[in-house]
């Protein structure tokens, strides 16, 4: 699968996705990562992307101009959505990761300033929020979206991490409390079922201490 990163901040993708699962779901060539500077199809010689907003106010607003021509210039690929990160989007969730990880592309496009030209919705698919407050771009809500994707595609996370029923995996379900070494530290002790041995007891003590979301 490939995710398209389209964003004025191409380079702050790069730490993120360059460590650990992601990281090595690339080199395995389960996912490809681009991000594309809007700034190369800016139209205008100063590399400008935003401008005033029409009927005054504080701030910039970013140009549809330049981010349809670069969703334009993308090479043709059969089953891509575009999604605008916004904070006035429909909310990411899990079930949404599920749907976006039967794509061959996820075109994520990252707002700035006071967000993008109105226009844009005309050539976008979906608008998505990561969740209610407002970040200062869409960066992060496109890493936090690859990621949860990435995560669902086949081969991705290894066995003893994908056989795992985690968080959300049924709708509202949430994981069961994890224990490590030492048994006992500053007087908190793992509950005695973990250290049993006993599978059976185990599983159900894990089922039991499942949370589920209201
Ligand atoms: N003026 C906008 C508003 O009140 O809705 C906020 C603009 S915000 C400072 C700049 C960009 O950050 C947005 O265009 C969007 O791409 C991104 N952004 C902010 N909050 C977000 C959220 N909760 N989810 C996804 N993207 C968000």
């Amino acid at each position: 699968m490939k995710f398209t990163f389209l964003t004025i901040f191409p380079h702050i993708f790069d730490s993120y996705l360059g460590e650990s699962i992601l990281k090595r779901a690339q080199a395995k060539k389960l996912v490809e990562f681009t991000a594309i500077d809007l700034r190369d199809h800016s139209e205008n010689k100063h590399r400008r992307v935003d401008d005033t907003p029409y009927g005054g106010g504080p701030g910039m607003v970013m140009q549809v101009g330049p981010i349809v021509k670069a969703v334009k210039a993308l090479p043709p690929v059969k089953n891509r959505k575009i999604v605008l990160l916004s904070a006035k989007g429909k909310n990411f969730s899990q079930a949404v990761a599920r749907r976006y990880a039967k794509l061959d592309e996820l075109v994520l496009i990252s707002g700035r300033y006071e967000g993008v030209d109105e226009r844009i919705l005309k050539y976008i698919d979906e608008e998505v929020s990561i969740g209610d407050y407002v970040l200062t771009g869409g960066e992060l809500g496109a890493l936090v979206i690859a990621d949860a994707v990435t995560r669902l595609l086949p081969g991705v996370l290894g066995d003893d991490e994908s056989s795992r029923d985690e968080s959300h995996t049924q709708k509202g379900v949430l994981e069961y409390p994890h224990y490590t070494r030492p048994e006992t530290w500053d007087s908190h002790t793992v509950p005695q079922v973990l250290l049993s041995g006993d599978h059976k007891r185990i599983l159900e003590w894990r089922e039991k201490h499942k949370k589920r979301k209201k």
